[in-house]
């Protein structure tokens, strides 16, 4: 799609924006969208940021039917000195065509798909709320269009962005989350599409979250499919531990979700020499390490929540408390850092920051 032009069509009315405290996440979509075609015989067609607006497809786009789509997530800020920020943006358009290698569905060029997010950006850039800790929740995907009730991969895909203004995640400040351990649903496995952002695995989700949240747990942590005793990830996020000193994460096994976060957190502690290593983590080492107090934080990543600090365990009905239920030393840290990189706060020595002018 690189020598395409982006064409420009400017909503004729704006909707109101909602004020900063009231933003919840994503819930509200700015005025404009972008949007590239796919067929087979022409490659990618009609670039455009187009007002904001429904779809018209046909009802039966494989997209409906089997659930041919990868998406992305990533955040703009808007920081006090007045730039717009994006965190290592060009990791989730690689991420994005490697969901979609999976998923067999076409792959887009990454820096025209950039170029396409930074134009949309400036179009709606009075959308990107500046208080502290909301962003501009980034949504890019892709969708099968055809209409063909066969099961194969279809000839026609349509790529888009869309942008949510989100409020901060921790209105009351970071605090630790309670985790329940699922023993019956598994989230992925090996060989499955789990290291893929596409539908299919969301949607299989959701069963356990509605079973955590009616026992009173915020997240639920998913072990691996096979022998279900090694943990995989926390929810829509990966996962770290502090054991004795050393952080621990899930090696990627081919079922976990490779996380830019995850990837960001490695490189930042390794920058400030604090031991990190990636390898499988069953949940009896995890008792265990609780159990001589060697478990000194524990925590998941992702972009929505950059670091969300786990107080609580349950796995099969017995509880573990980490760092009495508070937010630890460690955690804090690689909070304040990776947000503040994010906002412009703090320096970015990693150069992860694109910007906007
Ligand atoms: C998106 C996602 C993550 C986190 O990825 P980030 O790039 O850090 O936002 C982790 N696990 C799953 C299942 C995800 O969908």
């Amino acid at each position: 799609m690189t020598e395409q032009k982006i064409k420009v069509e400017l909503a004729t009315t704006q909707k109101e924006k909602p004020a900063a405290k009231e933003l919840q996440f994503g819930k509200v979509f700015t005025d404009h969208m972008f949007i590239a075609d796919y067929s087979e015989d022409k490659g990618w067609f009609d670039h455009r940021v187009v007002p904001y607006e429904p779809l018209t497809l046909d009802p039966a786009a494989i997209i409906f039917h089997y659930g041919q789509t990868v998406f992305e997530g990533l955040k703009a800020y808007l920081g006090e000195d007045g730039t717009i920020r994006l965190f290592r943006p060009e990791q989730n358009m690689r991420r994005m065509n490697q969901s979609s290698t999976r998923l067999c569905m076409p792959q887009i060029d990454e820096e025209m798909a950039l170029e396409a997010l930074k134009q949309l950006l400036k179009v709606d850039k009075d959308w990107i709320p500046g208080e502290a800790g909301t962003s501009l929740y980034i949504r890019p995907f892709m969708i099968a269009t055809e209409p063909y009730l066969g099961v194969a991969p279809s000839t026609k895909y349509r790529f888009m962005i869309i942008l949510s203004p989100v409020g901060s995640y921790y209105k009351e400040g970071i605090h630790p989350v309670k985790i329940l351990v699922e023993n019956e649903y598994v989230r992925a496995v090996s060989g499955g599409t789990g290291t893929a952002k596409t539908a299919g695995n969301y949607a299989a989700s959701l069963k356990a979250q509605e079973i955590a949240d009616a026992k009173g747990y915020s997240q639920v942590l998913w072990l691996d499919g096979v022998e279900k005793k090694y943990i995989e990830e926390v929810g829509s996020m990966n996962v770290f531990f502090k054991i004795n000193g050393e952080v621990v994460t899930p090696a990627l096994n081919g079922s976990i979700l490779e996380g830019i976060t995850r990837k960001s957190i490695i490189e930042m502690l390794k920058y400030w020499g604090v031991p990190v290593i990636e390898r499988r983590v069953s949940m009896e080492e995890l008792k265990e390490a609780h159990a001589t107090g060697d478990l000194e934080e524990a925590f998941g990543t992702g972009t929505a929540a950059v670091i969300s600090p786990i107080g609580e365990f349950n796995w099969q009905d017995e509880k573990f408390i980490v760092n009495e239920g508070k937010t630890g030393e460690l955690s804090k840290r690689l909070y304040d850092t990776l947000t503040g990189i994010q906002t412009g706060a703090v320096e970015d020595p990693f150069h992860w920051i694109v910007t906007i002018d």
